[in-house]
């Protein structure tokens, strides 16, 4: 990057001009001109200084985010005809809360002693220049969304246009994050799913952009992959980690370790990976660098207080990610209520169970949108209690040893003992009516067993109180 940057403009005096940073001198021309010095202290990537020149009317504002005494300068360069700020007025109004509320989520404004503002001019949409985005009209959506670039795009810019997510993922998902901060849940939840049936249009593509493609424009701010894919997988990341503070303190680092310099995606997965002490390397390279989306089959069973469920992927470019391995959420209905519960899926014709004491009659799988995923196909396996199979477990609770008893006779049955987040803790086959298993090493807790027997399921429970 550059260190700063300074823009000098000459201009006929009936005209004034915006640009980067401060506005440090206006100089007085031979010929009724005017000269606009503008001047930026803070280091610039080389696409980011513009300036533009109308004969514009100044609308200045200020925000004023927690942690600082000073308040932000907003300055408005707004086309001069009369209408124009009536027209947009409570939208520019905005821009003071969004800085507010970014400054709150990825950190202070990064050019705080300096600026933000608007020129209008007629381009396609907006463009982040720093300190100074220039934009062709004003809505929530477009103000915000280059604001969101001051942190992602200008202070850390994408090292390289592969990991241009770095850029516009960031601020795509910057439009949910006001979305649901200052508007509704509802309203944010409407456009990650509109982003997620956009997503789907097409079975194919990577966020991160192939080597082969740097010199395709199209492909690199493609929207459906570099936006909106860029954007799901943020919130996908947010859903892993299951914590707020985390997530945003995994941004506000971000934005620390990387100020004034560049980052790649990988810099991004290290440090979420480092920060939650979750390993992100499979997520990334199955939704960053590879491409598709899983649809989920699941086939489930309750006997008595215990639901099973085998939970099987496809996925829609198999040949490049043939698994998503990440949690899933499910949502069990009975008459009158529901529960939702995270399994953590690492594998296909994986066998879970849950313990549910309400009849179960229907099931929804990633119920809250978190993932980009299919319609889900949910069918019912054959009822354990019908053919009257079942495992008994003694004794209940136990300390050393269970026994297990089953009441039907097969050839060797594979047995599983899950603990309660699901993770297997013991496997063994059983080719008799009665087995004694050791459990000396098992915690205290409540532990699942799943029996397959013929393509069923025969759930049984235990705890373990020593
Ligand atoms: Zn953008």
């Amino acid at each position: 990057k550059a260190d700063s940057v300074q823009v000098f403009i000459t201009c006929p005096n009936t005209l004034k001009a915006g640009s980067n940073g401060l506005l440090t001198n206006i100089v007085p021309i031979a010929g009724n001109k005017l000269r606009y010095e503008w001047k930026s202290n803070y280091p610039i990537n080389y696409y980011l200084p513009s300036f533009s020149v109308s004969d514009y009317q100044e609308y200045n504002i200020y925000a004023h985010p927690a942690g600082i005494t000073d308040s932000i300068l907003i300055q408005n360069y707004l086309y001069s005809n009369s209408g124009y700020l009536p027209y947009f007025k409570a939208e520019i109004d905005n821009t003071p809360l969004f800085i507010e509320l970014l400054s709150e989520k990825y950190g202070m404004y990064p050019f705080k002693n300096e600026k933000y503002g608007h020129c209008v001019a007629p381009i396609g949409g907006g463009m982040e220049h720093q300190t100074m985005t220039t934009l062709s009209s004003f809505n929530f959506e477009l103000i915000i969304h280059e604001l969101g670039h001051q942190w992602f795009g200008d202070n850390v810019t994408c090292a390289n246009w592969q990991d241009i997510w770095l850029n516009e993922g960031f601020a795509t998902y910057t439009y949910y994050i006001g979305l649901q901060n200052l508007q509704t849940q509802a309203n944010a939840d409407q456009e990650m799913l509109n982003e997620h049936n956009d997503i789907k249009s097409a079975t194919n593509g990577s966020v991160y952009v192939p080597l082969s493609q740097i010199f395709d424009e199209n492909r690199i701010f493609d929207y459906r992959l570099t936006y909106e894919k860029g954007a799901a997988i943020i919130h996908s990341m947010r859903f892993i980690l299951n914590n707020d503070s985390l997530f945003y303190s995994v941004l506000q680092n971000f934005q620390q370790t990387y100020k004034d310099s560049v980052a790649t995606g990988d810099d991004f997965k290290n440090m979420i990976s480092s920060m939650s002490g979750i390993d992100f390397t499979d997520y990334f390279a199955q939704w960053y660098y590879g491409e598709g989306y899983p649809t989920y089959n699941i086939v489930w069973q309750q006997q008595s207080d215990t639901v099973s469920f085998t939970v099987n992927q496809q996925t829609s470019m198999p040949s490049i990610t043939p698994f998503f391995k990440l949690p899933v959420e499910i949502k069990f209905f009975w008459s009158g209520g529901d529960t939702t519960l995270r399994f953590a899926q690492a594998y296909n014709q994986q066998q879970f169970s849950a313990y549910i004491p309400h009849l179960i009659n229907n099931l929804q799988v990633d119920p809250n949108n978190w993932v980009v995923d299919g319609i889900a196909n949910i069918t019912t396996g054959i009822s354990v209690n019908s053919i009257l199979q079942s495992v008994i477990v003694k004794p209940n609770p136990a300390k050393d040893f269970i026994v297990l008893n089953v009441n039907f006779k097969t050839s060797e049955n594979d047995f599983i003992i899950y603990d309660i987040s699901g993770k297997n803790v013991k496997t063994f086959k059983m080719n008799a009516d009665v087995l004694k298993i050791d459990i000396s090493d098992l915690e205290n807790g409540m532990y699942f067993i799943n029996c397959i027997n013929n393509n069923n399921i025969l759930p049984a429970k235990f705890i373990v109180n020593k």
